[in-house]
């Protein structure tokens, strides 16, 4: 059966966007390729597996107005698309995919911002989806003017993947208008190091010269980059291109992700090798994001060689009061 057709029960549940430049990272004559296996649909995504959920740390259940997410409360998220660049296989937010906006943007956006203006705690808003860098700089600069306007805003942040699947979207003019907005933060998502090319570290590099600092956040996802010299790698490539590795997520229960997902103690047993290599700079902290207010919580276990070295230097904590 040609591909196309084995993978069409897959594309009516999620469909498929790949960016040009993002397939030209591919190398084609992997099987596995890191890069592929983040955006080729698989067959894996339909099939039924316990104990996961569309929808595992309840976000649909904390949105206080229509895709505005309030789980936190110094922080609010809006979900202002749900259109991405690259579709990526392992998202958690992969349920909105097919689902259609329910209104216009205006319409959302009012809604939005009249509950933030209605929250005098949250001082921080986080624009996701979807991306919202497949909006226009016009439509982006209305998003962020109205978050801006109110008072208790104190900052505005901005996660986006095209860094990495679509660097070209980093242009002069983005830049410019982003930078009336600051402080201004802006997440994006690397996966593996074959995505930090020359035009991924000129995007980057574009942002942090209008002084927005850029974060990485990765998900540990099997095949991709669960080896240690994988993530170092990664870890290090980021480092040279001024990014700073800030988490790293265990791969949620989510439906259609269940083939992405590793052991706990895998996940651990890398960064026990990363920390032995790598510089604290370097370092994300690995953290399972859970549903409510528990929200991401650092997963952290003490090995049998680190309980060793804490016996061996048992003196130095006994010097201390
Ligand atoms: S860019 Fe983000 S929201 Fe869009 S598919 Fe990828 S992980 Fe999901």
């Amino acid at each position: 059966m040609p591909w196309a057709e084995k993978i069409r029960p897959v594309l009516s549940a999620y469909p498929m966007a790949i960016t040009p430049y993002y397939l030209s990272l591919i190398q084609q004559d992997e099987e596995n390729d890191p890069l592929a296996l983040q955006c080729i649909p698989d067959l894996k995504e339909i099939s039924v597996l316990p104990n996961s959920s569309a929808d595992p740390l309840n976000e649909d259940g904390c949105m206080p107005a229509p895709k505005l997410i309030h789980r936190y409360p110094d922080r609010a998220l809006a979900i202002v698309t749900k259109t991405c660049a690259n579709y990526c296989r392992h998202c958690n937010r992969k349920r909105f995919w097919k689902t259609p906006e329910a209104s216009t943007l205006k319409n959302r956006l009012g809604k939005m911002v009249r509950y933030v203006a209605d929250s005098p705690k949250v001082r921080e808003v986080i624009l996701s989806g979807g991306d919202p860098l497949t909006y226009d700089d016009g439509k982006l600069e209305m998003i962020l003017a109205s978050f801006a306007a109110i008072r208790h805003v104190e900052v505005l942040r901005i996660g986006s993947r095209m860094p990495a699947v679509l660097p070209m979207r980093i242009t002069k003019d983005l830049c410019r208008m982003l930078k009336r907005y600051r402080p201004l933060w802006f997440n994006t998502q690397f996966n593996h190091p074959a995505e930090i090319t020359a035009d991924a570290t000129r995007a980057c590099n574009m942002l942090q010269e209008v002084g927005i600092p850029v974060s990485n956040q990765s998900v540990l996802l099997k095949d991709v980059n669960d080896k240690p010299a994988v993530m170092q790698h990664l870890l290090y490539g980021l480092q040279k291109i001024s990014v700073r590795p800030y988490y790293l997520f265990h791969c949620e229960p989510v439906k259609g992700c269940g083939h992405f997902r590793t052991d706990i103690r895998e996940g651990l047993t890398i960064m026990e090798e990363l920390r032995r290599h790598c510089s604290g700079l370097a370092l994300p902290q690995y953290v399972a994001d859970l549903p409510g207010q528990a929200g991401k919580v650092p997963i952290l276990a003490l090995s049998k060689s680190i309980k060793n070295d804490l016996k061996e230097h048992q003196d130095f904590f006994d010097n201390f009061e």
